[in-house]
């Protein structure tokens, strides 16, 4: 059982003015999260990738929301390499799906109960059922797809099943905004941006396949599914990817 006490800080680098944290595993993350839940400290956490980061140069208020997040996890392997060339420290790639999935099992253990935000209609039941599939004894006290009519009866909703850990599948930045105007009147203590993560648990859209997930090239597979949705996606990818090696070569200043 994780303790009720507020868990240290954790170390955090600055890739480019984006904070990530500095995490060993995933147990870490998931103890850190837990033990923040049991505190009651709110606790907002973000994945970041290469393209988020990127995207964040050009638009401030996105750059905003992930620096105030409490927990930026590196869910991009371009990210963890960034981390390494340029801090030279080695960071956890703590993967949104993964973290979710890991998260299910801790929630049904410690008893904390979950709601389900975003998604299809049929994506976000899918999911529903097939965790509780999983976890029969996880307390998931709510749920709702992302295509809903008015934001006021949502947040009501929320309220009235006080779940401990609000998951928000709406895609990004969509989502963080959402968790970001929302997190102050919402008597919940973790938030997180989820994605697509509901589309993959329910079934909708296949995870990519071992093989791409331990090799961090999961972004190949997606962009082989879907090359027309995901192209602008990868081009920001690029272009992380030369600012990367430009900053190595030479130095912050120069590498624009
Ligand atoms: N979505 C939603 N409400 C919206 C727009 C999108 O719930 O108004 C959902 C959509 O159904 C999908 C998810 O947000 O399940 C976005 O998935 P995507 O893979 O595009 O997100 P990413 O992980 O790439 O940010």
């Amino acid at each position: 059982m994780i303790e009720d006490t507020v868990p240290p800080k954790i170390e955090k680098l600055d890739i480019f003015g984006v904070p990530l944290a500095k995490l060993d595993s995933f147990a870490h993350a998931e103890d850190y999260i837990v033990s923040r839940i049991k505190a009651k400290e709110k606790t907002f956490c973000v994945a970041i990738n290469p393209e988020k980061t990127y995207l964040s140069f050009s638009d401030a208020k996105l750059k905003e929301v992930l620096n105030q997040a409490d927990l930026q996890i590196c869910d991009g392997v371009g990210s963890a390499i960034a981390a390494r060339w340029l801090t030279g420290n080695k960071v956890a790639r703590v993967t949104g799906v993964q973290l979710f999935l890991n998260l299910m099992t801790r929630a049904e253990r410690e008893n904390l109960k979950v709601f389900l935000l975003g998604a299809s209609p049929d994506a976000n039941e899918g999911a529903y059922n097939n965790l509780l599939k999983k976890h029969p004894k996880l307390q998931i006290v709510g749920r709702q797809h992302g295509y809903y009519e008015d934001e006021n009866t949502v947040v009501e909703h929320i309220n009235n099943v006080k779940p401990d850990m609000l998951f928000v599948a709406m895609g990004s930045p969509r989502q963080e905004y959402w968790i970001k105007s929302h997190m102050e009147n919402l008597d919940v203590s973790y938030f997180m941006g989820v994605g697509g993560t509901f589309d993959v648990v329910s079934g909708k859209v296949k995870w990519a396949p071992k093989f791409y997930r331990k090799t961090g090239t999961e972004f190949l597979y997606r962009f082989a599914c879907e090359p027309r949705k995901r192209w602008r996606r990868e081009l920001l990818r690029l272009k992380f990817g030369l600012k990367v090696i430009k900053t190595k070569i030479f130095g912050p200043d120069k590498a624009i």
